[in-house]
């Protein structure tokens, strides 16, 4: 089946977008991440970067208006027409009903989420271990996927950064919004029968696989 949009749910570090790559390039439809999005605002110093830079320093969520904003912008472009992922997005139930209602409007049926579930105890050491490409925003792991090269891109020699909020103490936050603000997302979506758990402790490779398979079935 080609689904029209997909939601991937889970904490920070549970590899939504290592999987939404992967699943992107399967079904040859973009992923769009608000956190993608929202750094290049404030790398570029645009007024939306200006305006989210202070609450992603400290680990809290933009407000729902901006990234619902930000969404509805980008979802309008026509490379979406076909469906789009939607990696970390929504994360409060504002976020959510915002989706159903944008869905809607737009003639795509009901959206897909895949939670993607990891135990607590990796999520710190996936994070603190995270480096991207700043080139292609490939994503790699001083721990569990480490590049051939030390602070290399494997696929176009880009220079490789660590996030400014993958520390630990901005981690500790980050986790707590989930918890606070995104869990409830997994209740709300279970309500509306749309809700795929996939087991995201495995290699990501298998989990992958895991995620295929649920949407081939789904
Ligand atoms: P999220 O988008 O959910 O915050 P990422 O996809 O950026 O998560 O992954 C967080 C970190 O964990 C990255 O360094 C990534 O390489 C690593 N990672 C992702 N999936 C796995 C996995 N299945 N096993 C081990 N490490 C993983
Ligand atoms: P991420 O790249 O998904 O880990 O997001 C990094 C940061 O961007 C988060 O800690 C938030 O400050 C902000 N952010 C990303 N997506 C959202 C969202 N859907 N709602 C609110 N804030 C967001």
């Amino acid at each position: 089946m080609r689904p029209h949009a997909l939601i991937f749910l889970g904490a920070p570090g549970a590899g939504k977008g290592t999987q939404a790559r992967e699943v992107a390039t399967h079904f040859r439809i973009p992923q769009i991440s608000t956190g993608d999005i929202l750094r290049d605002a404030v790398k570029k110093e645009t007024r939306l970067g200006l305006a989210a830079k202070a609450k992603m320093e400290a680990g809290e969520l933009v407000p729902d208006e901006v990234v619902c904003g930000i969404v509805e912008e980008r979802v309008s472009e026509p490379d979406c027409k076909n469906g789009f992922i939607l990696d970390g997005f929504p994360r409060t139930i504002a976020q959510a009903k915002f989706v159903d209602k944008m869905l809607e409007a737009k003639g795509h049926g009901k959206p897909l989420v895949l939670d993607i579930e990891v135990g607590e105890d990796l999520l710190l050491k996936r994070l603190t271990g995270r480096l991207t490409c700043s080139v292609c925003g490939e994503i790699y792991n001083i721990y569990f996927n480490p590049p051939k090269v030390e602070g290399i891109c494997d696929k176009d020699g880009g220079k490789l950064v660590h996030r400014a909020d993958d520390n630990e103490a901005t981690i500790r936050q980050r986790l707590e919004a989930y918890h606070k603000q995104t869990e409830p997302l997994i209740q709300y979506y279970r309500g509306q029968g749309t809700l795929v758990s996939v087991d995201g402790n495995k290699d990501p490779h298998e989990v992958a696989r895991g995620l295929l398979d649920s949407l081939s079935k789904a």
